[in-house]
């Protein structure tokens, strides 16, 4: 049996407030050294996923923006990928539709709209930094959308209410993050996730497949692997979901990963 885990980053791999990845990357080290490829899967962008890669020291395939595309090094597998598309080092596989095609819908969308809206490829990094208190390099690195807009919309109830079914409406789905409304069309993470695990099934036959998350968002992962693990939010509560799959863990975020990695897929953690 050879095991992939996939994973989300914010809250899971991340500290949900402080970003702060240092309890996980002694986990994430542990499953490199025993040859568990770890699948980075998120809301995140290509530049904001490339940088975390860097960071825990992988470089394995990883799916962005909510499974806009799933992103594989090149020559990773040992066969070619028919739906792939070249660029710069990595084959991509595209599930989502492309970032101008979003806009130009949540803009007809929002048109008539009395909302207060602003995208966030239309704002600088400082100004993305300011309002989420993302450091200033990673709110450039947000920026660079390819599959979805994150839009901060400003409004009474009942406005709010009217702008997302307008969004609703235009055929665009959305997510909310915390107060923001993260816009794609036609993907989700599963998507990507059963991509990748019929690649590997392809390349190893017999796949054991994982994924860690911790929040509603991850249930469409959670619904592709043979085993879902939830971690705890910083509230110490676990997001309301019930795959048949899913283990909840004790342990908020990081803590949760390393201790799923230990417990679930039986490999010790040292400190790093
Ligand atoms: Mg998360």
């Amino acid at each position: 049996m050879y095991p992939i885990v996939f994973s989300d980053l914010d809250g899971t791999l991340l500290d949900a407030e402080t970003y702060d990845y240092g309890v996980s990357l002694p986990a994430v080290k542990a499953l490199e050294k025993h040859g568990v490829p770890l699948i980075l899967c998120s809301a995140k962008t290509r530049s904001e996923i490339k940088f975390y890669q860097h960071v825990f020291g992988i470089n394995h395939p990883f799916i962005v923006e909510n499974g806009g595309a799933t992103v594989i090094p090149r020559n990773y597998f040992a066969f070619p990928i028919e739906d792939g598309r070249e660029s710069e080092g990595y084959v991509d596989i595209e599930h989502g539709e492309r970032i101008e095609m979003i806009r130009w819908k949540i803009e007809g969308a929002l048109r008539d709209s009395r909302v207060r809206y602003k995208l966030f490829t239309q704002m600088t990094a400082e100004e993305i930094s300011e309002d989420s208190g993302l450091p200033l390099h990673e709110a450039d690195l947000t920026r660079r959308r390819e599959y979805s807009e994150t839009v901060k919309l400003e409004g009474d109830q009942v406005e709010l209410q009217r702008a997302i079914r307008s969004i609703d409406s235009a055929g665009l789905t959305y997510v909310f993050g915390g107060r923001y409304l993260t816009i794609s069309a036609g993907n989700s993470k599963g998507t990507g996730v059963r991509r990748l695990r019929q690649l590997y099934a392809r390349a190893f036959r017999n796949v054991t497949t994982y994924a860690f998350g911790d929040e509603e968002n991850d249930l469409s992962m959670f619904q592709e692997v043979d085993k879902a693990i939830l971690v705890q939010k910083p509230n110490g509560s676990w997001a309301s979901m019930n795959p048949s799959n899913l283990v909840k863990v004790h342990g908020i975020g990081p803590n949760g990963f390393r201790k799923g990695v230990e417990n679930e897929l039986g490999v010790a953690v040292g400190d790093g």
